[in-house]
């Protein structure tokens, strides 16, 4: 028999949702996807270069497992430079990825039976790295009048003896929100009266829009910077998803044990990807700022068409590259010969009926909306909302 924490867990179900499209486009039907968590864009070519340079000169070994000095002191540099956070190298943590960091911060901070509090909507993997670790995820319902963002109500409301751990995501997967200085003071609070560990994902920070400006929770003041581990990586600002890099950043004490548990869980990240990442981190940023200007201006269309459409309503967020638009409309009313019931049904009938793939809400804990990923060309965006709105 399967162990208990394998049997408690479900496989991430915007991979499963991509899977099926990919499988449908390899039998040869034309299917346009929404569904991608990934920019479209090539990773920039001073980047590869420099993973190329690095397997030519041999670097091709084990690295120390917490990660090279240089690419360490580049992360430190960035901190300090971008999110007016201070850490020494020795206070950060190069993983495969963030998704990895993040479950070396989980597993560091959350006993069998803690309670984490997670936000929803929410990105997929928390609840299940929370309940991989023993832990409790308790979901909060935000509300989608608030921008989906968590209040300093809602949070208290949720604290209990048992509450270990907060985690943050802005810009959010999958709403694109993002919190302003005031909000998160607001939630620092909170968990400095309580001493609340805050798991700060900023894997979005640089796909921001409209003059929004990202906020680094462990930048609010030394008393919440002790109890937050900032996670981050170079997958969705470099366009570089499967390089695998991410890191984390917290108090040495924290720090030490996450990179404990990742030396004999994985080791190093690969060796001339963190090479590649120096560069990316340290190289020029206009091909980050031209991506941000092709997401700026796919979002403005996306969202119009979206709200153009009866039963359809869509904010416009500030960050990230989806929009998640209120479906409940729909409700009711027949799709392509299918009775649309939920966000679930409405997905698989626009799938199989107008061969255009989205990401049910409930995926994200999160039932009555759709995730539209708009990291895919003008080109497809145009074409897939004219297929969906001819089904509508
Ligand atoms: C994509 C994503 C990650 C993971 O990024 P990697 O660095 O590729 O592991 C983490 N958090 C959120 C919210 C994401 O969307």
């Amino acid at each position: 028999m399967l162990s208990r924490r394998a049997r408690n867990i479900s496989p991430s179900p915007t991979l499963s949702i991509d899977a099926k499209a990919q499988e449908m486009k390899r039998q040869g039907i034309d299917v346009i996807t929404f569904g991608v968590g990934e920019p479209d864009f090539d990773t920039p070519e001073h980047i590869k270069e420099a993973g190329i340079a690095a397997i030519r000169e041999g670097f091709t070994k084990y690295t120390p497992s917490n990660g090279i000095v240089d690419l360490k002191e580049a992360i430190a540099e960035k901190l300090r430079m971008e999110n007016d956070l201070d850490y020494k190298p020795g206070c950060i943590l190069v993983s495969m990825g963030a998704k990895h960091s993040l479950y070396n911060a989980i597993l560091t901070l959350v006993d069998d039976g803690d309670e984490v509090i997670v936000p929803a909507p929410y990105w997929v993997s928390y609840t299940e790295q929370v309940k991989l670790a023993g832990g409790i995820p308790v979901v909060v319902p935000t509300l989608e009048q608030h921008d989906f963002k968590l209040t300093r109500s809602q949070l208290e409301g949720a604290v209990t003896k048992r509450t270990k751990a907060l985690i943050l995501n802005s810009p959010n997967n999958p709403t694109g929100a993002v919190y302003t200085k005031e909000e998160l003071e607001a939630i620092a609070g909170v968990c400095e009266q309580h001493g609340i560990y805050v798991i700060s994902d900023e894997v979005y920070e640089k796909l921001i829009y409209d003059g929004a400006r990202h906020v680094s929770i462990a930048s609010l003041g030394p008393e919440i910077k002790k109890l937050t581990v900032t996670i981050n990586g170079v997958s969705k600002a470099f366009a570089m998803t499967g390089w695998r890099i991410g890191y984390a950043a917290a108090e040495k004490e924290i720090i030490e044990a996450m990179g404990a548990l990742q030396s004999h869980a994985t080791s190093s990240a690969a060796s001339m990807c963190q090479k590649a990442s120096v560069k990316a981190l340290t190289g020029p940023d206009d091909a980050v700022v031209a991506m941000v200007r092709e997401f700026a201006a796919r979002r403005d269309y996306i969202v119009d068409r979206l709200n153009s459409m009866q039963g359809v309503t869509a904010r416009r967020p500030q960050g990230a590259f989806y929009v998640f638009p209120n479906i409940t409309g729909l409700y009711g009313r027949v799709v392509g010969g299918r009775h649309i019931s939920d966000d679930t049904t409405l997905a698989e009938a626009l799938l199989e009926v107008a061969k255009v793939a989205v990401v049910p809400g409930v995926a994200f804990g999160w039932p009555g909306n759709l995730r539209f990923s708009y990291a895919t060309s003008m080109e497809k965006i145009k074409a897939g909302l004219d297929r969906i709105e001819a089904v509508l």
